[in-house]
């Protein structure tokens, strides 16, 4: 039963037999699992209905995991979680992509997923994968067109269900072969979420996020900076983490500096051991950190310059100390002005 020790990803054979007994079918299905309420539905709903599901969270650099912790935790949900960071971000360098409205690859993003989850059906011993997609509820990677493109790209076309819409979609291996009763499946399309929210009432969940907000892909500023780092070549993990955090200013093709906005991002950065520190010395004020080569002088200047400009309090010339590995050393520094940090801050507002 759903929440028993059956749904250990590695099932004793006592357990085979009693899921034949207690569920619906004997075959299993890997659920795409992101924290929102789609991927929510289709999880209680197939359980609901009958099928053995694992829920499965692919980590990105891109998308905070605490929502989808959250919400599994608050429906009671175990999730299974694969780290995927380095294959989405070798996904993300491949000039074939097909990018949204900004850096958000929805479209490939999507069949890399299903070919993660399709790579660990046999692993986990299931046999199929399900979705919360939805027809024609996204513009760019839910159109019917997009998703027999996504189906083809993953190379798991022919075991993908979509629950919430199937009843719409071509018919795949599961339900040709009775591993999933088609009366089973939803014809849930378009844009509305009315139908999502009386299911969502009906299978008791609570607590789902709202739909906008999850990925940073979707976020200009985010993307902006992503784009400047895919130019120079940069994507390392470390790198890729203080994307997330503060204001970012390109100084040299190998130098960038990156300025923590409010004390919560200032610990998070400092916990990042990113390398070197800047620090006021004697006065309070944020954090900031130097990422790759900074040591042209004129740039290691324009850094010191442009992180002061954050001390608004200051006077227009000031100390600060750099700490590497350890050792710090104190600098003397002035003010950037306001054009210099326009041209040099990677942000559009
Ligand atoms: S919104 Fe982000 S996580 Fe979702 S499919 Fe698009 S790129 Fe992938």
């Amino acid at each position: 039963m759903p929440g028993s020790k059956c749904l250990d990803r590695y099932l004793p054979a006592k357990c085979l037999v009693q899921m034949m007994m207690n569920y619906k079918s004997q075959y299993a299905a890997i659920a795409l699992f992101s924290g929102g309420l789609d991927s929510l539905l289709v999880i209680k709903w197939m359980q609901k209905s009958g099928y053995i599901v694992y829920p499965v969270y692919f980590l990105t650099p891109y998308m905070p995991i605490e929502r989808a912790l959250e919400s599994a935790a608050a429906n009671n949900i175990d999730l299974i979680v694969r780290d995927i960071s380095k294959e989405h971000m070798e996904m993300m360098q491949d000039p074939q992509i097909v990018f949204g409205k900004h850096m958000n690859p929805c479209i490939d993003c999507h069949a890399l997923m299903f070919k993660m989850a399709g790579d660990m059906l046999e692993e986990l011993g299931a046999h199929y994968l399900v979705s919360g997609e939805v027809v024609g509820q996204r513009p760019m990677s839910q159109r019917k067109d997009a998703m027999n493109r996504v189906g083809k790209l993953s190379g798991y076309r022919d075991l993908l269900v979509r629950p919430l819409s199937q009843k719409l979609l071509r018919d795949t291996k599961p339900i040709l072969e009775n591993w999933v009763d088609k009366a089973d499946m939803l014809d849930i399309s378009g844009r509305g979420r009315y139908r999502q929210l009386a299911l969502a009432q009906e299978l008791g969940i609570k607590n789902f996020p709202a739909p906008a907000g999850g990925c940073l892909l979707t976020d200009r500023n985010y993307s902006l900076r992503l784009k400047d780092l895919m130019q120079h070549k940069q994507t390392d993990l470390l790198n890729m983490e203080l994307l997330k955090y503060g204001r970012h200013f390109r100084l040299s093709h190998s130098c960038k500096l990156i300025i923590g906005r409010d004390e919560s991002e200032n610990r998070k950065m400092e916990d990042l051991h990113a390398g070197t520190y800047v620090k006021a010395l004697d006065i309070a004020g944020p954090l900031g950190i130097l990422s790759g080569k900074c040591d042209d002088p004129d740039v290691h200047k324009l850094a010191l310059d442009i992180f002061w400009y954050y001390h608004p309090k200051a006077p227009a010339e000031g100390k600060t100390v750099i700490t590497t590995d350890g050792d710090s050393a104190e600098h003397n520094c002035f003010k950037a002005d306001l054009e210099t940090i326009k041209k040099h801050r990677l942000s559009f507002d």
